[in-house]
Order: structure tokens, then C-alpha cells, then sequence
């Protein structure tokens, strides 16, 4: 479990004082949507479809210790090998244990946001295995030893000249700009990879129970070919990644790609129930699951909560964001960035190591309103400003504060003369006192009407000034 400080009022700084980012977030972020936009209100049921992925996932999450236990059953019976972590360092360990058993010398890696919450690529390089990630965003920024900025568009945070300069320096191939020429690049560099790797390792966009197999949903056929040529596959899933059976997945993926990317559907979908049969010579012929908790327990335990377990990673509630469109992903300095990262976060770390993310929020409902599977997020946000404000002890002299306004506020004498003193003495109080920590530290304190509310109201109310 990552314990590291996150700093995160340091990276928005230095996030908000990044003009370039903040242009380039801004202008990916409000293209997705209005794609997003554009494909959602062309489906009538939409609506409804949010209903019954919202009640799909939720019989999932609470249901499920039986949807693992007939999962591992069913993976088993498919001759699929079942590993259990309680966190990212036994994860990781499972992992590297199989690479080292298999001699492993290079592995791919198609898109996993759960191998970046375990920081899994470090441990894997530190032994000498070459890690290569194959999703073209994710290659970028592992190029540019960054992790992603979004949860689809990893490298959203970099304009097209940042991506030819990186390419040229560190892939020695003459500049360009132009994306497709990129994209060649990166697939000429990829393909030599894909045909050596012995062991490749992908996450997991919906396993179902039912019959023990599991999916990835992708555009750029990567996953595919990190699924069918290296020897053996090791997939890393969280515990809640779960559908009940095959029948509920068109109900997801008709969700997902408008959500994600504004696109009708996903450009493929691949299917994995096991080893290859050898018959046909395709596909790996291991095929491991490592299910992994990594804190989600623990979110399962809040029945208010738990619904956060319900993501599906689309990154919907990040474009609408109006904090991460000036922001980007990095500021917040751990995999899951966002409105949903702001409620990951203080459950999966603690509420004091997380205790800046619920702040990074306007509130104004946009997330809530988007999510595909009706996550109330604003709610959410809420409840954890809560609890991370009980448990903070730098905020006592705020909940002083409150406390002595809630009570001044019930007792109308002390209400007024709490009022008229205020008035009265703000003319004699030095500008600089008034310049208190915080919101006003850069702000000036806004003088204080003379009159006063109530006796404006008065004075309005007062049939004599009609
Ligand atoms: S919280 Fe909802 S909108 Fe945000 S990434 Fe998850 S599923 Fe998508």
C-alpha cells in the first residue's frame, strides 16, 4: 500500500503555474466531452441504460464474496491459475516470482490502471526485466518517465511537438509532428517487442463470474496482441471487477466507449477463458489471475461508500471536472486522478494521507451528472470532506470557528452584538490583521456594510420607503 506523502496543494501549484498544460488539458477534456455529448444523446434509452448498469454493478458489490468464489471456481476449472493479494507488494511479488520461474526477460503490457496502483513496472525493471507498455499514451509517458495524466488518454497532458521531441531524443528518429508518422514509429518499436516478450500482463475490464473468463476492452489491438503471442498472460484485477454473467455485458460496453472516448463502441473486445488449446497453436499457454484487494475491503465496508467500488474506469467525471480541466492528472499525484480519484483516494491510502483530495472540488455536480453508472460522486465528495475533518487535527481552530458561529447563530442578542461589533470595529482593526491564513491571504477582507442586512431588510420592508 503507497504510504508516500501525496503533496498535493504543492503539484496543483506548480500544475495552475503551467500555462501549456493547462491548455492542453482544457482543450482535450472539453473535445471528449462534446464527442461524448454528441454520441449520448443520440442513444434514447441512455437513461435507462444508467439504471440498469447501476443496478447491475450494485448487486455485484453486494454480492460479492459469492461472485469470487464462483469466479476462482469456474477460472480453475478453465485451467486458469487463481492468485489471491491482499496488497500491491504481494501482487507484485506473485508476479515476479512467475516471471523469474519462466525466465522471463521481457514482458508487455497493455493499459492497467491497477499495475500503475501498484507501481508494478519499477519492481520489474529493478530485476532486469524489460517492461515495455504497448498502449501508444502509455508508452509516451513511460518514455517520458511519467505515469498517465487521465485514465484513457495517459498522455493527454502532452501536445503532438512534446511527443516528436521525446520520440527524437530518446527513440533517435528524425522530428515530426504528425501523428500518424508518430504512430509508425511507435508501432515499428512495439511490433519487435510484441514478437520477442515471453510473458505479457494486462488488467481487467470485466470478468464474469459465470463461467470464469474475463475481457479488455481497447482501440488499438495491442491488448490483442499482448493476449495471443507471448507464452503466458498474467492478469491483474481489483476484486470488484466483476459481472455476474456474459448476459450483463453489452449493457457496460454500450456505456462505456461513449463515455470514455465519445465513440459508439470499442474497436475490439477480446475474450480470454484460459490456456490455448494447443490444437489451434494460439494464445498463451498459462494464463494467471491475480485478484487483488489493495484497500477495497475496506471501501466494501462503508455501505455509503462501497458505491465508488462501482467505477468503470471511463474517465467521464475527469472531462466534465471543472478542477481537473485547469489541473490535469499529475497534481493529484496517484493513479486515479478526477472526481473518482478524489473519493479513491483517502479510502485506498487513509483519510489523513488523503485528506487534500476531497477539496479538489467545485461541487458543482457535473461528475454525478455524467457518470455512466450513476455514481452520486458529489455526495461522496461530501462525505469525505466530513470524515477527513473530524479526523484532522490541523483543522481545529476552523471547527473553533464553526462551532462558535453555530452557537453565536442560535442566540439572536449575541447574533446582533456579534454583528454590530464586527461593523464597528473593522475601521479600526489594521488592513494587515484582517489578511488572516488562507482564502485571504491573497485576498483582501471585503468591508462589512454599515448598515447591516437586517437593517437593510427593515428599511426595504418599511411601508414608509414605498
Ligand atoms: S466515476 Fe463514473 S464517470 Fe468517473 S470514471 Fe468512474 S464510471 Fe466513469
Amino acid at each position: 500500500m503507497q504510504t508516500q506523502k501525496l503533496e498535493i496543494k504543492k503539484h496543483v501549484a506548480e500544475a495552475l503555474a503551467d500555462d501549456n498544460l493547462r491548455k492542453a488539458v482544457y482543450n482535450a477534456t472539453a473535445s471528449t466531452s462534446a464527442s461524448r455529448i454528441n454520441t449520448t444523446e443520440s442513444i434514447q434509452y441512455w437513461e435507462e441504460l444508467r439504471n440498469k448498469t447501476h443496478k447491475i454493478k450494485k448487486d455485484v458489490i453486494e454480492n460479492l464474496d459469492k461472485y469470487l468464489e464462483l469466479f476462482e471456481k469456474n477460472c480453475e476449472a478453465n485451467g486458469i491459475k487463481i492468485h489471491w493479494a491482499v496488497d500491491g507488494d504481494e501482487a507484485k511479488q506473485i508476479i515476479l516470482d512467475i516471471a523469474k520461474k519462466n525466465n522471463v526477460k521481457t514482458i508487455v503490457k497493455s493499459k492497467s490502471l491497477t499495475t500503475e496502483e501498484i507501481h508494478l513496472n519499477e519492481l520489474l525493471i529493478e530485476n532486469k526485466i524489460d517492461t515495455v507498455e504497448t498502449d501508444l499514451g502509455e508508452y509516451i509517458v513511460q518514455l517520458n518517465n511519467q505515469v498517465p495524466s487521465h485514465l484513457i488518454a495517459p498522455a493527454l497532458h502532452l501536445s503532438r511537438n512534446d511527443i516528436g521531441k521525446l520520440f527524437t531524443e530518446k527513440l533517435k528518429t528524425p522530428f515530426t509532428n504528425v501523428p500518424e508518422e508518430l504512430l509508425l514509429v511507435a508501432r515499428k518499436k512495439l511490433r519487435e517487442k510484441f514478437l520477442t516478450a515471453e510473458m505479457s500482463i494486462s488488467g481487467v475490464n470485466f470478468a464474469f463470474a459465470e463461467n470464469g473468463t474475463f475481457c479488455v476492452v481497447e482501440n488499438e489491438a495491442n491488448a490483442h496482441l499482448s493476449l495471443t503471442l507471448p507464452k503466458i498472460h498474467v492478469a491483474l484485477m481489483g476484486i470488484e471487477k466483476f459481472l455476474p454473467s456474459l448476459n450483463e455485458l453489452p449493457y457496460l460496453l454500450k456505456l462505456l466507449a461513449p463515455s470514455a472516448t465519445g465513440q459508439k463502441s470499442s474497436t475490439y473486445v477480446n475474450f480470454i477463458g484460459g490456456p490455448s488449446n494447443k490444437k489451434y497453436g494460439e494464445g498463451p499457454e498459462e494464463v494467471h489471475i491475480i485478484l487483488l484487494d489493495n484497500g477495497r475491503s475496506k471501501i466494501l465496508a462503508d455501505p455509503k461508500l462501497r458505491e465508488t467500488l462501482y467505477c468503470i474506469r471511463c474517465g467521464a467525471c475527469l472531462n466534465v471536472c471543472p478542477v481537473y480541466q485547469q489541473i490535469g492528472g499529475h497534481a493529484y499525484n496517484w493513479v486515479y486522478m478526477g472526481p473518482i480519484g478524489i473519493t479513491l483516494i483517502p479510502q485506498y491510502l487513509s483519510e489523513l494521507e488523503g485528506k487534500d483530495a476531497p477539496f479538489l472540488s467545485s461541487l458543482c455536480g457535473a461528475c454525478g451528472d455524467v457518470c455512466p453508472v450513476k455514481i452520486k460522486l458529489p455526495e461522496h465528495i461530501l462525505e469525505l470532506r466530513k470524515k477527513v475533518v473530524e479526523k484532522d487535527k490541523s483543522k481545529l481552530l476552523e471547527k473553533l470557528i464553526i462551532k462558535t458561529w453555530a452557537y453565536v447563530s442560535t442566540k439572536p442578542k449575541l447574533y446582533r452584538f456579534f454583528g454590530w461589533s464586527v461593523k464597528n470595529v473593522q475601521n479600526i482593526i489594521p488592513n494587515e490583521f484582517m489578511k488572516i491564513p488562507g482564502y485571504y491571504k491573497k485576498r483582501s477582507f471585503p468591508g462589512i456594510d454599515k448598515k447591516g442586512f437586517r437593517q437593510q431588510f427593515y428599511e426595504l420592508n418599511d411601508p414608509k420607503n414605498k
